[in-house]
């Protein structure tokens, strides 16, 4: 596998980062994650504008002469993927130095990058999928993609053990979304989605949804789900980069409507792939 590392594109068993890195010391640093849809890189903008905001609400200087699009593309290039289904993983941290809580004087980001094959979840798309409810043990900023992601790994891990494909994390009494996707539930024929704030990631995923109900007439609330009305709940799903809107079918131990994925939660989901197939053609 190829990556690229500050500059540089070499097999990834020649990637050296150093222990004083401050993403490995102190978890210093912001991350995103894109589909490439053979060769295309969904929704690049926003996630351009997303690491932006996340590098400065963390006041990591963004390097200077990094291009994140050419080094996705080159990436899913030299690791013959570009005409695949793939995942790109773009790392910026604040850099290396002896380890002090303070932001290091003379530090350089260390940038780190690979892409990797992927395949579409088709059957859990099918068939829809388990979650559990875990209380959201973060901290604050969840709006800002850290690669702190602890809570996330212990909430994920734990979903797993438990069969279940996701972990819904729920603050002070409401369900707010997952841990690596955002969460939606149908009541009374409306979407509901936590609204952004501080406490979830802005998902790309989320937004394009959101866009895709406008454009169908599906009535959205972006508020926040008590996880007292998530047994009303007539459909729920996730959305997110490698789920983009994949069905929930049960919440804990209990059935979400009839156990099926429901047929407006369908529609979105059909309205999704539809919009990537013509972002592709578009290119
Ligand atoms: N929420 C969290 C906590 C995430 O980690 C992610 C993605 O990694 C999402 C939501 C979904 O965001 P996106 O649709 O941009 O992938």
């Amino acid at each position: 596998m190829t990556v690229y590392l500050n500059g540089e594109f070499l097999p990834k068993d020649q990637a050296r980062i150093s222990p004083d890195d401050r993403a490995f010391l102190f978890a210093d640093g912001a991350y995103e994650v894109l589909r490439a849809y053979r060769g295309h890189l969904f929704r690049a903008r926003e996630h351009w504008d997303r690491f932006d905001y996340s590098l400065k609400a963390l006041r990591i200087a963004s390097p200077a002469n990094t291009d994140f699009a050419s080094i996705a593309s080159e990436l899913l290039k030299r690791n013959n993927i570009a005409d695949a289904e793939a995942t790109v993983y773009l790392q910026v941290s604040r850099g290396a130095a002896p380890r002090k809580h303070v932001f290091p004087a003379d530090a350089t980001p260390t940038v780190y990058a690979f892409a990797a094959p992927f395949a579409n979840p088709v059957e859990k798309w099918a068939s829809g999928v388990k979650v559990i409810t875990v209380p959201d043990q973060r901290w604050a900023r969840c709006d800002i993609k850290s690669v702190s992601l602890l809570p996330n790994v212990l909430a994920n891990q734990q979903a797993q053990e438990a069969g279940a494909h996701e972990a819904v994390l729920v603050r002070d009494g409401f369900a707010l979304e997952g841990s690596l996707s955002n969460f939606a539930v149908v009541l009374d024929g409306v979407l509901h989605t936590a609204p952004r704030s501080n406490y979830i990631l802005p998902g790309i995923s989320r937004l394009v949804a959101l866009g895709l109900c406008s454009a169908l007439d599906i009535p959205v609330k972006e508020f926040p789900v008590a996880e007292a009305d998530l047994k009303c709940a007539a459909e729920a799903m996730l959305f997110g980069t490698t789920n983009e809107v994949m069905p929930v079918v049960q919440i804990n131990e209990r059935k979400v409507g009839e156990g099926q994925p429901g047929p407006l939660t369908r529609k979105l989901q059909q309205a999704f792939r539809d919009y990537v197939g013509e972002c592709q053609r578009r290119g």
